[in-house]
C-alpha cells in the first residue's frame, strides 16, 4: 500500500465536551463548511498545510466555536489564544501561546513555523512577530461574543463545561501529511495559561512517516500524557487508526480521568475518531465522496 492509496482525505474538529443545546447545529453546520474548505484546497492541488489552514481559519471566523471569535474568556475577561501547525513533509512546526488581538492565530502559527526559528512564540514575544510579519492587530473586543461574555458572567458563578476548541488533519495529493489546532483555551482559565493547543506532540502532531492528529479537551491531561503524539506511536506497533484514537482516549481517561477528543489519519490517510465526552462536532470528506461525512 503507497502513502497514496486513500489520499487526499481531511478531518476535522469543532471540541470535545458537552455543547449547548443551541450551538449543535451552528456546529455541525461549521465543521461541514469547514471541510468542505479544506477538501476544495486538497482538490485543487494544495498543500496538506494549506489544507488545514483554510479549514481552521473557517472555524475560527465561526462564532460559534472556542477559537478566533467567539473564544472563550480568561479569568480576567480577557480572550488569550493558543495555536499550532505541524507539516509532516518535514516536521516544521509553528505554534504560538497565550496571544490577544489576533483574528487568526492559525495563520500566525505557520507564519512561525516558516519563519523556521523557535517553534513556540508566547505572550508579548508573540505579539511583536505578528506585527513584524505583517499580521494586524484587532481591537480586543473584536474576539468577544455575546454569547462568551454572557458565559463568562455566568461562569463565575457555576462551573460548565469547555467546549468548541478547532482543529483539522489532513493529506494532500502528493502524499504529504499535516494537523493545526486552534482555541481559547478554557473558560475562566488563569491569564497566561498556555494548554495542549499550543504544544507540539500534545496537542498538534504531523509526521509523514506515522501519521497526523489532533486533540481536543482536557489540555492539561492531554499534556500529562503528550496525547497526539502518543496516539501515533500507537499506529507504529500497528494499530489500526480508529483503535490508535479509542487507546489513546482509553488510556487517557484511565491515567487521568479527564475529558478529551481525537482525530487522526495514518499515513495511508485512514481516519481515526474517539471522544469520551458526550459530543465533539466532527467532519470529514476523502476520495470518492462528495459529501463530507458528519458525526457528533
Ligand atoms: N484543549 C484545549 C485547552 O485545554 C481546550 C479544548 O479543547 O476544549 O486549551
Amino acid at each position: 500500500m503507497t502513502a497514496r492509496s486513500f489520499g487526499p482525505v481531511i478531518v476535522v474538529h469543532g471540541g470535545a465536551g458537552k455543547a449547548a443545546t443551541d450551538v449543535v447545529e451552528a456546529r455541525r453546520a461549521g465543521v461541514r463548511a469547514a471541510v468542505m474548505n479544506g477538501w476544495q484546497t486538497l482538490t485543487a492541488g494544495g498543500s496538506a498545510v494549506e489544507a488545514v489552514e483554510q479549514a481552521v481559519k473557517m472555524l475560527e471566523d465561526d462564532p460559534a466555536f472556542n477559537a478566533g471569535r467567539g473564544a472563550c474568556l480568561n479569568r480576567d475577561g480577557e480572550i488569550e489564544l493558543d495555536a499550532s501547525i505541524m507539516d509532516g513533509r518535514d516536521l516544521a512546526a509553528g505554534a504560538i501561546g497565550a496571544v490577544k488581538r489576533i483574528v487568526n492565530p492559525v495563520t500566525l502559527a505557520r507564519a512561525v513555523m516558516e519563519a523556521g526559528g523557535p517553534i513556540l512564540l508566547v505572550g508579548e514575544g508573540a505579539q511583536q512577530f505578528a506585527a513584524a510579519v505583517g499580521i494586524q492587530e484587532c481591537a480586543a473586543e473584536a474576539l468577544v461574543t455575546e454569547r462568551q461574555r454572557a458565559r463568562w458572567t455566568a461562569l463565575r458563578q457555576e462551573c460548565a463545561e469547555s467546549v468548541g476548541t478547532v482543529g483539522a488533519v489532513a493529506l494532500d495529493r502528493a502524499g504529504h501529511l499535516a494537523a493545526a489546532t486552534s482555541t481559547g483555551g478554557l473558560p475562566l482559565k488563569a491569564p497566561g495559561r498556555v494548554g495542549d493547543s499550543a504544544l507540539i506532540g500534545c496537542g498538534t502532531y504531523a509526521d509523514d512517516q506515522l501519521g497526523a492528529a489532533g486533540c481536543t479537551g482536557d489540555g492539561e491531561a492531554i499534556i500529562k500524557l503528550t496525547l497526539a503524539k502518543t496516539a501515533l506511536e500507537f499506529l507504529r506497533e500497528g494499530e489500526e487508526p480508529m483503535e490508535a484514537a479509542r487507546r489513546a482516549v482509553r488510556e487517557l481517561t484511565a491515567r487521568t480521568g479527564a475529558e478529551v477528543g481525537i482525530i487522526l489519519l495514518d499515513r495511508y490517510g485512514r481516519i481515526g475518531v474517539a471522544r469520551n465526552t458526550a459530543q465533539m462536532a466532527c467532519a470529514w470528506i476523502r476520495e470518492g465522496n462528495i459529501d463530507p461525512e458528519i458525526f457528533d
